[in-house]
């Protein structure tokens, strides 16, 4: 059911590209959503994708914009509050999130589990954490991971605009100066929504990336265990899981980790970056328009949503 989902959007998605992408540059077709969106099916599901779409020259050109610009998200999407991603039922995706770090223990061996596991995730890094620990930084990038913006300070306190600007663009300059990645997502720190930062997040386009299951690894006393049970209970499909590899001692997310990991793929879960998960979403909505003219296009389902 699920491949045969994909198959649906890959084709949609196929078609679309080769109508009108046939006379613009590869240049061009870099800030094409549509080029973005088909080749996450590539990196995602890899081998799973349909013979006659692996290994064509359409998806190695693919393959390469990808690299390039994996931190893309759909137009639509930028400047949105967005608590998880609205996805079929039956389309098992979910993202991993860890948010306050880099640090120099948990964050490497949390890449190390990711690794192991052929999985993708997305760090929302705090910029003087980034400025502590570059090769870190760089390690993330280089995984394949994407990378948030979490402010310079992680403070919660209302911001005027300087302030606020500063923190979210010294934090983007650093990420960029390290990894060379121009990164599209922001998670305010604790969650809070109207203390200056996510008013100016908006008005540089970034998505404002929330939450939709929380592990809880940032409570006190959030015993491996515990975390497991609390993911067991919130994971669905287009979730966004929240979790922490700095901050503090995370050794409980990292002894949690591959057993959530081995939990949520028992279920049938495969797992995305942020960026991959909206474009599914996006990509979700398209096929549906196209099959069914009653379908309209609503506006972001996720403002309805209230996790906080
Ligand atoms: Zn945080």
């Amino acid at each position: 059911m699920f491949s045969h989902k994909l198959f649906q959007f890959l084709t949609v998605g196929t078609i679309t590209l080769v109508a009108t992408g046939g006379g613009l540059s590869l240049t061009g077709l870099l800030h094409q959503n549509y080029l973005n969106n088909s080749s996450l099916f590539t990196q995602s599901l890899g081998n799973k994708l349909p013979d006659n779409l692996n290994g064509s020259a359409l998806a190695n050109a693919q393959d390469v914009a990808f690299n390039q610009n994996k931190e893309a998200i759909p137009k639509e999407l930028q400047g949105q509050t967005i608590y998880q991603a609205k996805l079929p039922i039956t389309d098992k995706v979910i993202a991993l999130t860890f948010d306050d770090g880099p640090g120099p223990k948990n964050t490497t061996e949390i890449l190390d589990i990711l690794k192991k596991n052929h999985i993708k995730a997305t760090f929302f890094v705090v910029g003087q954490m980034v400025s502590f620990h570059p090769q870190i930084t760089k390690q993330i990038a280089d995984d394949g991971h994407v990378l948030g913006n979490h402010t310079w300070h992680h403070w919660y306190r209302r911001m005027n605009v300087a302030t606020a600007a500063s923190e979210i663009n010294r934090t983007a300059d650093i990420i960029y100066k390290t990894t060379g990645v121009k990164t599209t997502l922001f998670r305010p720190p604790g969650g809070f929504l109207h203390n200056g930062l996510v008013d100016y997040a908006k008005s540089q386009k970034y998505a404002i990336m929330m939450w939709s299951d929380e592990s809880g690894d940032s409570q006190r006393h959030g015993q491996a265990a515990r975390l497991i049970k609390n993911v067991e209970k919130s994971a669905k499909p287009g979730g966004i899981i929240l979790m922490h590899d700095g901050g503090g001692n995370r050794s409980q997310t990292v002894k949690a980790l591959p057993q959530i990991i081995a939990y949520l793929k028992n279920k049938g879960y495969k797992f995305a970056t942020i960026p991959e998960l909206l474009t599914m979403q996006t990509q979700a909505k398209d096929v549906l328009t196209a099959e069914s003219s009653i379908v309209t296009k609503d506006e972001h389902p996720n403002q309805k949503l209230h996790h906080q």
